[in-house]
Parts: structure tokens; C-alpha cells; sequence
């Protein structure tokens, strides 16, 4: 679990804030992948990518999903959204 403040707004009463969340960072291990991009002379590197990629978009939905049932500090209504 990794934890970092967001900034989220709130759909009730539309007030920005910052919100500290837990979440679930997807990691890629990109030594190896670089690695496997060295033996195959590079072609490694289109998969490497397209992983790293699908991984960003994990995280971020872990992200997102953190927010979820998070009361906003003003109305206390869990209707925090991220802010993006
Ligand atoms: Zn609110």
C-alpha cells in the first residue's frame, strides 16, 4: 500500500479539496524488462510498453477506487470524486 493526498471534488456541494488516500501501486519490474529488451535486440520494448501502459491505467483505477465512500470534510456526504 502506498498513500498520497489527491486533490477531489465533491458532486454534492462541488467544493475542492485534498484527500489523503491508501492504495495499490501496480508495479512493473522494469529491470527485467529492460533485460528482455536487451536479449531480443529491442523488439521487448513494444511489449514492455504496452504492459507499462495497462499497468498506469490499473493504478489508477486503484486510484479512483480509493476515493470511493470518502466523506467530503464540508457537506460529510460521500460523494468525493477525483479530480482530473
Ligand atoms: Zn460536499
Amino acid at each position: 500500500m502506498k498513500s498520497k493526498v489527491i486533490a477531489t471534488t465533491c458532486t454534492e456541494c462541488n467544493k475542492q479539496q485534498q484527500t489523503h488516500i491508501a492504495y495499490n501501486p501496480d508495479k512493473i519490474n522494469h529491470i527485467l524488462h529492460l533485460l528482455l529488451s536487451v536479449c531480443t535486440m529491442g523488439i521487448w520494448v513494444l511489449v514492455w510498453l504496452i504492459l507499462w501502459a495497462a499497468s498506469a491505467s490499473r493504478t489508477k483505477s486503484n486510484i479512483q477506487a480509493s476515493v470511493v465512500g470518502r466523506s467530503c470534510k464540508y457537506c460529510e456526504k460521500e460523494t468525493l470524486i477525483l479530480l482530473s
